[in-house]
């Protein structure tokens, strides 16, 4: 066995890839890559659970939700080919955070400098809603996951659900620490918990999230974790 952090990684994520924990998350995930969308008619979806991705010397790691139903649950990369990951991805190239602004699929070449992202839920949930039980279950991964991510300093959650399930990590009472865009809380271990509205189309096309907005969170983020 090596204790090489990437093949650590690589090691946990084909476990991840027999995951069947959660019946009605299996099922949706393998409905939807049956089914498609027309766009995508002839791609192969992926249809599992999805690995996080990135540095795995990150300092910051970005917290999301679940995949997307035809992205990340089509390509097998968080955030990687719907309109949140169209948003994420530029912005973190700008920020200097990324090797380049396209993300299309696994093999696209893109690299992440001192950044992982992952999400709490791992598997394509309808209507991007898991159940409380889901996220339990799946917490399993993010710990087995975190463990081999030592050097996060900082955690940034986007959404309120991605928020409240690193609160409930720390056993942190959300009345105390709402969440907010931009707001940040240091948190027991000394990493700090940073906020942002999640990237979904839902929030860039109405203005709620702006590139100038996200782009200042990235830059308190990077502050925050000593990035460059
Ligand atoms: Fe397993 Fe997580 Fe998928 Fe549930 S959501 S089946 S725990 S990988």
């Amino acid at each position: 066995m090596s204790d090489d952090p990437a093949r650590a990684l690589e090691r946990l994520y084909r476990e991840l890839l027999e995951c069947r924990r959660c019946p009605r998350l299996v099922a949706w995930r393998e409905k939807v890559g049956r089914q498609k969308r027309r766009a995508f008619q002839n791609e192969t979806y992926w249809a599992r659970p999805v690995p996080g991705f990135g540095d795995p010397a990150a300092r910051l790691l970005i917290f999301g939700l679940a995949p997307g139903a035809h992205g990340s649950n089509r390509t097998g990369r968080m955030f990687t080919g719907d309109a949140s990951g169209n948003f994420l991805y530029p912005a973190l190239w700008r920020a200097g955070l990324a090797s380049q602004p396209q993300a299309s699929g696994r093999d696209d070449g893109l690299e992440l400098h001192g950044v992982y992202i992952t999400a709490a839920v791992r598997c394509a949930p309808p209507a991007n809603k898991p159940t409380r039980q889901e996220f339990a279950a799946c917490s399993y991964w993010t710990e087995r996951e975190l463990a081999l991510l030592p050097g996060l300093r900082v955690y940034l959650a986007l959404g309120r659900l991605a928020h409240d399930a690193l609160l409930e990590r720390y056993r942190l009472a959300k009345t105390r620490h709402p969440f907010g865009h931009g707001r940040s809380y240091r948190l027991p271990d000394g990493r700090v918990l940073l906020d942002s509205y999640h990237v979904s189309r839902q929030n860039t096309q109405t203005g709620r999230l702006t590139e100038e907005m996200f782009a200042a969170v990235l830059e308190r983020a990077k502050e925050l974790a000593g990035l460059g």
